[in-house]
Formats: structure tokens, sequence, C-alpha cells
């Protein structure tokens, strides 16, 4: 588990600084035009102090709220203990309860909108800000009815999710089209997912340098080299430790000696009618597709700031999942991606 740090929104009773810019005109000089005493939600805070003002040049007057304060009951900071409580699993009773520690009563459907507003300020917050390392990872949460295919893209250099797409990562059309505006808006330049034709596709078209997780990429060849080993003429089994080795160290080099290894073994073809490749035929592709995605493989070698697993990903989705169990099926997608961005932050 990381370090959680607490940080919420500053409220203050009363605004010292003036109004910035008329909304209206642009103007930048105003004239204090009284002001009202008002009751808001907060632990800590009863009353603010709302003064008005009067445009000097086309003499709009506009509520100036103090920081935290809006025209809502609520104040910001309201707002997120109340997300918060959500994000650490509490039902909307729960959070209503432990709200009322803070003597403050709010109902189902304020803390439903406090959950949805924290998720905007979030996106909002995140929507420009560069991410050069990208990850992505799909995941299946409990929606409507039931369980649904998404995609969440998770901020390298922070661990945060940047947004979650009704996405089915199987799927290399949905997959850019939800991949290519983000691309272009964050100025991302290395992806790093798992080894998926799709994501390989994607990444191809758009330019995009890709790390393959290496959790994932030694797991299924591990796996595979470990079928072969009781299916192979054993004297091929030099060649299945070696290749596990190279997988293993990933030497600048390999995918060289992985075409070395692939053109020692003789081409069998047996079984190309059918379905089943021969164990020889088989351990010649695995080479192949290894040698052929080497590069792939080792960008987090050349690259500092990419990592050589997707785990940030993964941890971003656990956080995601873990709130999603506990959620009564969403009734939209918008509620859920609001939802699953909120969870997916944690505490933060
Ligand atoms: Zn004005």
């Amino acid at each position: 588990m990381s370090i959680v740090t607490l940080q919420l929104p500053e409220v203050k009773a009363c605004e010292t600084s003036r109004p910035k810019g008329c909304p209206k005109c642009g103007g930048e000089t105003f004239q204090r035009w009284g002001g009202s005493i008002r009751q808001v939600r907060d632990p800590h805070v009863r009353e603010v102090l709302v003064y008005r003002y009067r445009c000097c040049r086309c003499r709009h007057v506009l509520r100036h709220y103090p920081s935290g304060v809006s025209p809502a009951s609520q104040t910001a900071r309201m707002r997120a203990l109340a997300a918060i409580g959500w994000i650490l699993g509490m039902s909307y009773r729960g959070v209503s309860r432990y709200m009322s520690g803070f003597g403050v009563k709010l109902g189902r459907m304020s803390i439903w909108r406090d959950v949805q507003e924290r998720a905007k300020e979030l996106k909002r917050e995140r929507h420009w800000k560069p991410v050069r390392v990208l990850g992505i990872d799909g995941a299946y949460v409990r929606g409507w009815g039931e369980t649904q295919p998404v995609l969440v893209a998770v901020d390298m250099g922070t661990g945060e999710p940047v947004t979650v797409g009704y996405v089915d990562e199987k799927d290399p059309q949905a997959v850019r089209k939800f991949l290519e505006p983000l691309v272009q808006r964050l100025g991302v330049s290395v992806i790093v997912t798992d080894d998926l034709f799709s994501y390989k596709q994607v990444a191809d078209a758009l330019d995009l340098e890709q790390q393959v997780c290496q959790f994932h990429l030694r797991r299924w060849v591990g796996r595979t080299l470990h079928e072969l080993k009781d299916t192979l003429p054993p004297e091929w089994l030099g060649v299945i430790e070696e290749t596990k080795t190279l997988i293993e160290e990933l030497p600048i080099q390999g995918d060289r000696r992985l075409v070395e290894l692939w053109r020692q073994i003789p081409e069998t073809r047996q079984g190309r009618k059918g379905s089943e490749l021969s164990p020889l035929d088989q351990l010649r592709f695995l080479l192949v597709r290894l040698a052929q995605h080497w590069s792939r493989y080792r960008v987090f070698d050349w690259q500092p700031d990419v990592p050589w697993t997707n785990n940030p990903t993964e941890q971003a989705i656990g956080r995601m999942k873990m709130r999603a169990r506990t959620v009564r099926g969403y009734k939209t997608w918008a509620g859920m991606a609001s939802g699953l961005m909120t969870a997916g932050v944690g505490v933060a």
C-alpha cells in the first residue's frame, strides 16, 4: 500500500482577496457592493461572508465566494470528505452516518453528486496535464446488468488514472479511437501494456513506443515453454532453457540469438491442415514472435521513466474494482466512469 496523504480543500470563512476579472467584460477594477452571511455545510465552518462587487467598467454585480465555497450549500471540503468516505468503501448510508459525525447531514443523492463532482474535478485537473508514459490495461467491472469491459489509462509518472473508457481491449479499432485523442492532447510518447495484439497494432498506427509488461510476458512465455518441455523431443530442451534465460535477462541483442535458435529448428509443417501445430513448430513460432517484438520488451532499459511492468495500472484497476464491488449497479456509463475515476485515485 502506498502512502496516503489526505489533502482537503481549504475553506475560508471570509475572502480577503478581490475578484480577478469581471466575467462579463473582463474588467479588473471593482467596487465593494455589500455582502451577506451564508450558512454552509462544512465540518469546521458554519457561516461564511460573501461579498458582492460591482465592476467599474460595466457595472455588473457579482458574488465573490471565499475559497472552497460555491453557490452550493456544501463546501469543497465537505464534498471531498463525502467522496473519500465513499472511496474507502462505505455505503451511502455509511457515508451519511460518518458525515453526521462532523455535524453535517447529507442525503444519499447529495453524496452521489459529490462523487460525480469529485470525478469532474479530477478530470479537469488531468485534462491538459502532459503525460509522457501512459499505462493502459483492460478490466471487467460490475456494471448495469452484467460485467462491462473497461479500458483504464494511467499516468505512469504519478500512478493516477487519466481516464476510463467503455472499451474492449481486444478490439484494435476501439482501442485506437480511445487512445488517439489522449495521445494528441497529453503528448504521450510511450505506452505500457500487456502484449495483446490490439495494443501492438495501435502503437504502430499511432507511432508510439511500446513497453510490454514483463510480468505478463514472463508469465505466458514461461507457461508455453513449460508445456513444450513435456512434448518436445529431448534434444531441443536446451533451446527451451536458453529462451527462458533470454527472457529473464533481456540482453540487447537477444533477438539475434532467438533468430539463430530458430534457424536451427527444422520446419516440420506437421498438422498444418488441422488446428494443432507440432510442438517443434510451436517452438519456432514462439522464437520468431519473441524476436520480432524484442525492442518492445526493452524500452525501459534506455528510457529511465518507463517502468518495466504495468503494475501502477493494475493497482489503479484494483482500487476501482474494490470500489465497484460494493456499488449496487450503476445506471449509466457516465455514472460508472465517474465512480471508477474517483475510486482509482484512492485517497489523495
Ligand atoms: Zn464588467
